[in-house]
């Protein structure tokens, strides 16, 4: 059993004071603690941005990977060894944009994994700029007469490509997103959660206080879970901002449908006797 003080690195965060991804750091690590998950056995991995810093700063296995490539590499740690507990996390600007494919597909496969988004509407790192869930008509550094399209719904998008467990939390209540995390790794099959997260610095028409005036919880307006058509609809809402569990059903896993990753993962394969030289021939 790991405590959250195991899970410090050692190495701080230089984000913004009030920035998001401390709410989002602090329940990574209270979802591993409270799922009693051991270090070594955890991949937590990332893309590019402000909070894809985050493997730095959570004592367990990590991978920074390239902007909008969290889940490829995600992918591959799972296929590899799928005993392992993989968490990919990224920004709205690293999933949604230039990783949009990857999410969608890594969604419609099952892959028994967790996905993050870290969700402030901006493309933080890189000061400023609209990202695709910039809401229309938003003022930034790069629409200084308001973003002209319309945004990207990162739980519909979940709901539509096939995702089995797909959710929303707020890094403003900590306790109630730690919470969808742990659901969501215990969830046997792909779970998504988009999390809305303050940028302090490029967002500031998007305070904390006006979260807590939009969000409602899910789980106390009467949602039923297992309805997607309901899910969609709630994921629709604007006027307010529903937060928990959209949707969760069981679903066959990508691997239980591979015949050999069904028995056991790829790294305890026996290939003492497949010769390399063989394929290497192939492709020479
Ligand atoms: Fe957080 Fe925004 Fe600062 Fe980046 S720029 S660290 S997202 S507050």
């Amino acid at each position: 059993m790991v405590s959250i003080e195991q899970l410090n690195s050692g190495h701080l965060p230089s984000w913004c004071p009030g920035c998001g991804d401390f709410g989002i750091l602090i329940a990574l690590k209270g979802a591993i603690a409270k799922l009693g998950l051991e270090p070594h056995r955890t991949v937590v991995v990332s893309g590019v941005g402000c909070g894809s810093k985050i493997p730095h700063f959570i004592k367990t296995c990590g991978f920074e990977s390239l902007h909008g490539r969290a889940l490829p590499p995600a992918t591959a740690i799972h296929l590899a060894n799928h005993e392992l507990t993989v968490i990919a996390i990224g920004g709205d600007g690293d999933g949604c944009g230039i990783g949009l494919g990857h999410f969608m597909h890594t969604m419609r496969r099952n892959l028994d994994i967790t996905y993050i988004i870290q969700d402030n509407e901006i493309y933080g790192l890189t000061v400023g700029q609209a990202s695709a869930t910039t809401k229309k008509g938003t003022i930034t550094k790069s629409t200084p007469h308001g973003t002209p399209e319309d945004a990207i719904n990162p739980p519909l998008i979940a709901l539509a490509a096939g995702a089995t467990f797909v959710a929303r939390g707020f890094s403003g209540d900590i306790p109630h997103l730690t919470s969808l995390i742990a659901q969501g790794i215990e969830h046997r099959g792909v779970a998504f959660i988009d999390v809305f997260q303050p940028c302090v610095t490029w967002r500031k028409d998007l305070p904390y206080s006006l979260y807590q005036q939009k969000i409602y919880k899910l789980e106390e307006a009467g949602h039923d879970v297992t309805d997607w058509e309901a899910a969609v609809a709630r994921a629709r809402e604007t006027e307010r901002w529903p937060i928990g569990v959209f949707y969760k059903v069981q679903k066959p896993i990508y691997t239980d449908q591979i015949p050999f990753l069904r028995e056991k993962p790829l790294v305890k394969a026996d290939i003492s006797n497949v010769s390399i030289d063989k394929f290497v021939e192939e492709f020479l």
